[in-house]
């Protein structure tokens, strides 16, 4: 579709007539901000519809992307920028003496999701729709989404994050196709023609009523779909005896509790927290994705024994793991299939990703909650349970450690990870030290098992969001080095490195860095009212606040530069700004005390002017998010990466860092290696024990944490800050902190790997003060981050996994 300026003005200024009866003068930014943001679905509207019906059409295969999360974040800058009207709209509203920039900020976030995992799926759709690859999202619309952090007086304070409460202008509610989901209730079988039929009664039923977004591919026609659900009564259930009975009260409570389902996000990541309410969401969105789907399938004739010939199932970390169970149910018990006929297809159609092995992340679920909420799926898991158990004794005899280690149901618990595993063809970890970790240590019995099911796919991030839309500057040095076929394939990014050396683009290179911090300070100065110096380095550590993230080394290495410069005022130090952002889990007091004691050490620093001569700032960035990232990622010099070797899978913020510029520092965990494999050892700062070294403390348990407190003085002076008094807070304010170090032993051997840090630091300081070299290191990551861009990743999936 051809859209030029003088059609964006007429049409615009048609969408603030008919939705507001208001012309330009009267509309405010929010009503601007509707208009267009209908305008512009308007836009791909067209495309969309002839995306669906060409897929109907030519039944080629399709995937779905099932994920408990999606962190997509705003989408009006996207959406103009893949539609390639963004610079025409720009200027059309300029015209019009209006700014698209300040358009753009009124938009929420969609922040349907916690992290890493959350803005993986939204990525993978982008990268879908712009490869063009049939590929859908299949979520939850939750009516709040993660909580917004607000800072008051150094704490974290969870605000609901109220994001449709002016109305989502992207998405379109399709009631015509709602499902049924059943909840409780109980089950038992007969004969019928000579087989088992099982019949489910005295059930719940609710309904899932899906709303659909856009997703609008780069620079070609594809649009694609994220279907989000969201949970309602059924109109004839919503219980009119009791409201006739004079309980209106008690019917509205009813109609509460079920829309409850979809009524918000939990806001753990890396963590299980066991509850009905998120037991009843998994299985709300597994069953209501499935459905629509067999029946989207059914309804254009295909032979639903024959399904797994045209659809794949991705399944997003173990949350909609029971997708293998609901597909067997919906395959036996509706379409009347044989258990083995079932099995091959469902196995054939799903497939799992695994992104963590932290023990306190993987899900298992009480046999008694589950049955009472689920007994039709409990039933069908105990049987999937069964006829693997068989196989497993088949195949070692007598090893009943070998069975109760791989038995999906075990101890009264059912372990949804190994739900996932024999239920599909394909498991893949996120980077390849993880993946070498499940196959070796935690998977290694599946891994025998099951040869040839496990594989690698090193996550990735769309460069469209995260360096065309977040950097324009780069974006056009880059294009006029290189010319822009980048965009559409990012690997050509590499011919970037063929300028490391060239002081032309060095400079300019220095120059977008210079120009986007002015930019940072000018916004924190609106926003925070704080003045942050531009001219300092952008030392930067934004992603959730978790223990094996090791925030509390980046604070440690901070306060003794501070006790540094407070005994030598006239230390040679080039000025750094250190930037933390990330939200806690509400009920994760270690990382919130975390929080207070980062905003702490910010607030004796940055108020100690006479000391430190303004060489050291700390500044803890409310509310992390999409927005945020895509504003403090491009100024940033320095990019923290620092979790414990083996417990971060992958992480993805180090690849957003690495594409805009920055230098790693980073130990050697998750996708860091690849990092460093990329652009060579000379180009990233690597520090801290390796895997080798944190597995073996970790199984031989002689680390000694109390040892580094003692012969480390720096060590001692830094931990004894936590309890003395000195940080003018009450001295059992970090007493958590406190004792996750000397009493619990550190477990993620902060003060191990600290020395090596300062150390590590300091070689950034060394680094920084020759500019050239500087540069050309960061010309280097730019280079070399196509690899990571998330159209290589869905290559893979597309290729090894889904098979489209
Ligand atoms: C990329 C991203 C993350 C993941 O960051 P990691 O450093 O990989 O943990 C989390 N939150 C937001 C908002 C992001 O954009």
């Amino acid at each position: 579709m051809y859209i030029d300026k003088k059609n964006i003005k007429m049409d615009f200024i048609n969408e603030l007539t008919t939705m507001y009866s208001e012309d330009i003068d009267e509309a405010s930014n929010l009503h601007k901000y509707f208009a267009l943001a209908k305008l512009v679905k308007k836009y791909s509207s067209q495309n969309w519809m002839r995306t669906n019906r060409k897929y109907k059409n030519t039944k080629k295969k399709q995937v779905y992307y099932f994920s408990m999360e999606f962190l997509i974040g705003r989408l009006l800058g996207n959406n103009l920028l893949n539609l390639g009207i963004k610079d025409t709209c720009k200027e059309a509203l300029s015209e019009l003496g209006i700014s698209l920039n300040e358009l753009e900020e009124i938009e929420n976030d969609a922040g349907l999701g916690n992290g890493g995992l959350g803005r993986l799926a939204a990525c993978f759709l982008d990268s879908m729709a712009s490869l063009n690859i049939p590929g859908h999202g299949c979520g939850i619309r939750y009516y709040y989404g993660l909580f917004q952090q607000k800072i008051i007086n150094g704490y974290q304070v969870e605000i609901p994050d109220h994001w449709l409460r002016d109305g989502n202008m992207w998405e379109t509610r399709k009631e015509d196709k709602a499902v049924r989901i059943k909840f409780g209730g109980n089950v038992h079988s007969i004969m019928e023609n000579n087989s088992l039929k099982f019949i489910h009664e005295n059930y719940e039923e609710i309904l899932a009523v899906p709303y659909d977004t856009p997703v609008i591919g780069y620079n070609t026609d594809t649009v694609n779909t994220l279907r989000l659900w969201n949970a309602e009564t059924l109109d004839d259930d919503f219980d009119f005896a009791t409201f006739n009975k004079g309980q209106y009260s008690k019917a509205l409570e009813y109609k509460n509790s079920i829309e409850s389902i979809s009524q918000v996000l939990y806001p753990d990541d890396s963590k299980e927290e066991g509850k009905l309410l998120r037991l009843k969401q998994q299985y709300f969105l597994v069953s209501a994705g499935l459905q629509s789907i067999v029946r989207y399938y059914k309804k254009i004739n295909v032979p639903i024994n024959e399904l797994n010939k045209y659809i794949a199932v991705q399944i997003n970390d173990t949350h909609p793991s029971m997708a293998v169970a609901e597909l067997m149910r919906i395959l036996i018990d509706e379409e009347n299939m044989t258990w083995d006929e079932s099995f091959k297809i469902t196995t054939n159609i799903m497939s799992y990703t695994n992104h963590t092995i932290l023990s306190e992340a993987l899900e298992k679920w009480p046999i008694n909650m589950f049955k009472k909420l689920l007994p039709r799926i409990y039933m069908i898991i105990e049987e999937i349970n069964r006829r693997f158990c068989e196989e497993i004794q088949n195949k070692y005899p007598n090893d009943t450690k070998k069975l109760n280690d791989m038995s999906i149901i075990f101890n009264g618990e059912i372990k949804m990870a190994h739900l996932a595993i024999v239920g599909s063809h394909s498991v893949n970890g996120v980077a390849k030290l993880h993946t070498e970790l499940l196959k070796n240590k935690e998977l290694k019995n599946f891994n025998e098992f099951y040869s040839g099911k496990f594989n690698n796919k090193t996550n990735g991030i769309t460069h469209r969001r995260w360096l065309v839309k977040a950097n324009p500057r780069l974006t056009e040095i880059l294009c006029k080095t290189i010319g822009n076929q980048w965009i559409k394939n990012p690997l050509e990014l590499e011919k970037f490195t063929n300028y490391a050396k060239d002081l032309n683009i060095q400079n300019k290179i220095r120059e977008v860095k210079e120009k986007n911090k002015i930019d940072f300070c000018n916004y924190a100065k609106k926003i925070y009212d704080i003045d942050i110096n531009p001219y300092s380095i952008f030392d930067v550590q934004v992603k959730r606040l978790h223990a094996y993230k090791r925030q509390l080394l980046n604070a440690f290495n901070i306060l003794n530069l501070y006790y540094k410069l407070k005994e030598n005022p006239s230390l040679d130090i080039i000025p750094r700004t250190f930037f933390f952002g990330g939200k806690a889990a509400p009920g994760y007091y270690l990382a919130k005390q975390i929080i207070k004691f980062i905003n702490t050490v910010a607030v004796k620093i940055n108020n100690d002017k006479d000391a430190i001569h303004g060489k050291l700032n700390v500044i803890f960035l409310p509310n992390y998010s999409v927005s945020l990232a895509e504003k403090i990622i491009p100024c940033a010099d320095v990019s923290e990466q620092i979790s414990t070797a083996t417990k971060e899978a992958s992480g993805t913020g180090n690849m957003k860092f690495m594409m805009n510029g920055s230098i790693t520092i980073a130990t050697l965990d998750g996708a860091n290696i690849e990092i460093k494999e990329a652009v060579g050892d000379e180009n990233i700062i690597i520090f801290g024990m390796n895997k080798e070294e944190v597995l073996s403390l970790e199984e031989n348990k002689n680390y000694k944490a109390n040892n580094y407190y003692y012969s480390d003085s720096r060590l001692m002076k830094i931990i004894n800050s936590l309890v003395d008094n000195s940080l003018n807070v009450s001295s059992s304010e970090f007493k958590d902190i406190y004792s996750s170090l000397l009493e619990k032993n550190d477990e993620y051997f902060v003060l191990k790997d600290f020395d090596s840090y300062t150390k590590a630091q300091d070689k950034i300081d060394n680094l920084y003060r020759n500019k050239n070299k500087w540069q050309k290191m960061c010309i280097m990551n730019i280079g070399k981050s196509g690899i990571f861009s998330s159209d290589n990743t869905i290559k893979k999936y597309a290729k090894e996994i889904w098979h489209v």
